[in-house]
């Protein structure tokens, strides 16, 4: 029987760090460059949204692809794996 991708997201553990983003946007460099329009259009997991003319990043969710810093021009975004215990642990069935 086949699965759906938010099937198999669905089984991904996630552990937040609630102290510290792993993910820092630049509101006025994203704004300069438009990059938000991009980082939400990228980004496999949903994290990034525009509210109120700022793009936040909803870090909980990340799947740590990459995805978003092979498109985000410099400057815009600071990203880094999550400290040692945090992040997504992936699940196979
Ligand atoms: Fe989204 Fe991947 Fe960037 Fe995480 S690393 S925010 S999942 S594009």
């Amino acid at each position: 029987m086949s699965t759906t991708v938010p099937e198999r997201l669905a089984r991904n553990r996630f552990v937040l760090d609630e102290e510290e983003s792993h993910i820092v946007i630049d509101q006025e460099a994203c704004r300069a460059t438009g990059a938000g329009k991009a980082l939400i259009a990228v980004c496999p997991a949903g994290v990034y949204r525009e509210q109120d003319g700022e793009i936040l990043a909803d870090y909980a969710a990340c799947l740590e692809c990459g995805t978003c810093l092979a498109v985000a021009p410099p400057g815009a975004l600071t990203w880094r794996y999550p400290r040692g215990g945090f992040g997504v642990s992936f699940r196979e069935g």
